[in-house]
């Protein structure tokens, strides 16, 4: 592996240098005003790309999955019924942990490829007039499949069966990459991690509570002691965490939130729609197709590119790795061998986007696929030349 490619996994990113270099920093005394001048930063940069007015953010030490415990624990009790679909590894995996946990788990089966149902959901919302669901739990974006889900939609579900249920949403390939809105969407719970959008190591998982959810911690009774909230609420007032932080990257994800801001949100968002778009035609230009099943829910962040029957897709990202040195994502769970993946979030630029389509356009050709050199790249390249 080439430490001189950029990597096109969907998580971790690339780091750009500067983040690399803020992340890399003395030793500082972490219960002090020095420490505060990274924390607070870092919560209010938070919100704002959350793009919410008055959410309690937390910074965990942990990664995107210690920031669904964080988000089950505090506002949940045993036996609890959750309502949540599963449409792929991830969605898959936050199932898992609402069972281990003991909560009463009404999945929705959805086949890998969808986006989940808004229409089932405002089904069984609707249906349960004894407002027995306590939180209903959405992935934004689905890592395994490539598809983006309706969270606004959601939310219109939950009115329209004046349900008052909480609102979780998975956003840890979304949020920093495509257009999210706590506020807008009344989402009570926004879960993301340090190493997708925000272009840094694996390490920070990091939450949005809106005050409903803040409200709910008072009363759910799941156990909870290295993610309970309110202790760190307690150290964040006194420019401290708990225990003790990793202040490293969280100078990094300082640094992260203030290039995001300088770019400006919204064309951190275009960038990413147009790379991903000069992706997707490339796809089309190789003949193949995607796992996500319509253009509603392509995901921005990350493409899962289903390989003809009989090909094992996960070669391709074997080759890539030896001959090539370089990263591409294999296919999880149910569609394993049958996809691969480029991920196409995070610190990415045009060029280096035309880099991966190139190899990977090698690498089908070698292990025998029926592709043209140059076709995928090309039909980048018309796209990027007028696209922006
Ligand atoms: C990466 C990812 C996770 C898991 O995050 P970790 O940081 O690996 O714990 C959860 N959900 C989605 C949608 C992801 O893409």
């Amino acid at each position: 592996m080439s430490f001189q490619n950029p990597v096109f996994i969907p998580g971790p990113t690339n780091m750009p240098e500067a983040i690399r270099q803020a992340c890399y920093m003395p030793t500082i005394d972490h219960r002090s005003p020095l420490f505060g001048k990274i924390l607070h930063p870092c919560l209010d940069g938070v919100r704002r790309v959350l793009k919410s007015e008055s959410a309690h953010i937390f910074i965990f030490p942990s990664t995107g999955t210690g920031g669904w415990e964080t988000t089950l624990t505090n506002t949940l009790s045993a036996g609890d019924k959750v309502l949540v679909a599963r449409n792929g590894m991830f969605s898959h995996r936050w199932i898992d942990m609402c069972q281990r946990h003991g909560l009463d788990v009404q999945v929705v089966e959805t086949p890998w490829g969808n986006g989940l149902s808004v229409n089932e959901y405002e089904a069984i919302l609707k249906a349960d007039t004894g407002h027995t669901i306590k939180a209903v739990l959405a992935t934004h974006n689905e890592t395994a499949t490539g598809v983006k889900s309706d969270i606004g939609g959601v939310r219109k579900a939950l009115d329209a069966a004046a349900h008052p249920a909480l609102f979780f949403v998975d956003g840890v390939s979304s949020i920093g990459s495509m257009d999210f809105r706590m506020d807008a969407w009344g989402v009570d719970v926004a879960v993301t991690g340090s190493q997708k959008g925000f272009m840094l190591p694996a390490g920070l998982a990091i939450v949005g509570f809106s005050a409903k959810a803040r409200a709910a911690v008072e009363t759910a009774t799941l156990p909870r002691t290295f993610f309970d909230i309110r202790d760190m609420e307690k150290g964040y007032a006194a420019n401290a965490f708990p225990y003790t932080p990793p202040v490293g990257l969280m100078n990094g994800l300082k640094l992260a939130l203030e290039m995001i801001e300088a770019e400006g949100l919204e064309n951190v968002f275009k960038r990413h729609t147009r790379i991903a778009t000069g992706v997707r035609l490339a796809v089309d230009a190789w003949g193949l197709e995607l796992c996500a099943t319509s253009p509603d829910v392509y995901s921005d962040s990350v493409s899962a590119i289903k390989t003809p029957e009989g090909f094992n897709a996960t070669d391709v990202v074997t080759v890539a790795a030896e001959k090539y040195g370089m990263a591409f994502g294999v296919g999880l769970g149910e569609v394993a061998g049958k996809v691969f993946r480029i991920g196409h979030l995070g610190s990415l630029t045009d060029a280096m986007m035309l880099s991966g389509l190139a190899t990977v356009e090698m690498v089908m050709v070698d292990l025998g696929l029926d592709i043209k050199l140059g076709s995928g790249v090309a039909a980048a390249q018309e796209f990027y030349r007028h696209g922006s």
